[in-house]
């Protein structure tokens, strides 16, 4: 098969489908690699690591579209790329189509097949090919959490880990899935005094299992939550109620009772946010103050560590990306209900239930 990893094209996206690694495994299975010039910069890897996997180098989209049994992206096809997307060929990318009408009606056109990350599974009920972007997520939170405290970003002054003598910051995690999870691990590795709340009891029996010691648990009761926050020095957010908007945990009445200068990083900013007053912010000017409260809300964080990023995602997306091109996607998908989970769309048809109920579509 001839595998096609085109340029990242939406607006500071930097990361890359294929990795240099990933075309290697698929160049010793056999297959032809076709990559477009300068696609991997954004993460740091040079047209000469593609070529050294055995890669071909291809100046333009327009002919890795052209020339590729399947295309390996990182986000939704846009509307030019759509375009070039024609029957029969296999697109493999992040395409959230439920919100996405447009998008959508595009695919279905261009009679291709179209694989979406979001939607593969795996055997424990998770979604193995957004953990990975969960973790980078998660990690990154009390990072810039830490910067946003700074004096001069506008926060408390406040040192993750105090010094002797001093006490470190008290950061509180809403949500202690995977992006929670990982959060809490560095925030408490920075050395400051971590406490995460949920609503699910096994979780939290496992959490305490596992980092008893490293942080507490606390249970997510409208009580617990705002008696914590008026403790906290930080706050990141970390809900999720699968296919649904984040639930508000604080409320803007509520900021008045946070200590002035807290920084509250809203993960789930992607649904929404979990804090009333959080509206999604960009790279470029990631931080806002209301009412003397540090909001850092960027949507795609994973996009500030590219390079560790895109690893990660390749390191999770070849296994999947090898089966559809040694078998096919059809064989691929009978042998893997898991992957066959990911088929949105084919041939002209929506085969995603939750995405055709989404947008009163046929499926
Ligand atoms: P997850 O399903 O692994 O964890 C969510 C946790 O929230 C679960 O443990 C659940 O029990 C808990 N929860 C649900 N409702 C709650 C409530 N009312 N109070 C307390 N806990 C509650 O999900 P995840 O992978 O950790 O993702 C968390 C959020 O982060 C999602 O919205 C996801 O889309 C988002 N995310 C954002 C970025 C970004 O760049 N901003 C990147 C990755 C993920």
């Amino acid at each position: 098969m001839k595998i096609g990893c085109p340029t990242e094209i939406k607006p500071q996206e930097f990361r890359v489908g294929l990795t240099p690694s990933a075309a290697l495994e698929a160049v010793n299975n056999g297959h032809d690699v076709i990559v477009q010039s300068g696609a991997g910069i954004g993460a740091g890897f040079d047209d000469a690591a593609y070529e050294a996997a055995g890669a071909k180098i291809i100046a333009t989209a327009e002919e890795v579209f052209a020339q590729a049994d399947m295309i390996v992206k990182v986000k939704e096809p846009q509307a030019g790329e759509r375009k070039m997307l024609r029957e029969g060929q296999l697109l493999f990318t992040y395409l959230h189509l439920a919100p996405d009408p447009e998008q959508t009606k595009d695919l279905l056109a261009s009679g291709c097949t179209a694989i979406a990350y979001e939607t593969v599974t795996d055997r424990n009920g998770g979604l193995p090919l957004l953990a990975p972007m969960s973790e980078v997520a998660g990690r990154l939170a009390p990072q810039v959490g830490a910067w946003t405290l700074q004096k001069a970003n506008g926060g408390r002054g406040v040192l993750m880990g105090g010094v002797p003598g001093v006490g470190p910051a008290r950061v509180m995690v809403i949500g202690g899935g995977v992006v929670g999870t990982h959060a809490a691990r560095i925030a408490a590795g920075m050395g400051a005094d971590v406490t995460v709340l949920d609503r699910s009891l096994p979780r939290m029996r496992y959490l305490d299992d596992v980092y008893g010691g490293t942080f507490k648990t606390s249970y997510a009761s409208a009580q617990n939550t705002i008696e914590l926050a008026r403790e906290a020095d930080m706050i990141i957010g970390a809900v999720l109620i699968p296919g649904a908007a984040a639930p508000k945990l604080i409320s803007r009445a509520q900021l008045s009772e946070l200590k002035p200068g807290a920084a509250l990083v809203d993960v789930a900013i992607d649904q929404g946010g979990c804090f009333e007053t959080s509206k999604a912010t960009t790279h470029q000017d990631p931080v806002y103050d209301v009412d003397g409260i540090m909001h850092y809300c960027v949507a795609n964080m994973p996009g500030a560590v590219a390079r560790t990023s895109t690893i990660a995602l390749g390191n999770a997306t070849m296994p999947f990306m090898l089966n559809l091109a040694n078998k096919g996607w059809r064989q691929a998908c009978k042998d893997d209900a898991h992957l066959k989970a990911g088929l949105n769309v084919h041939a002209g048809q929506l085969t995603y239930a939750a995405v055709g109920e989404a947008l009163g579509m046929d499926c």
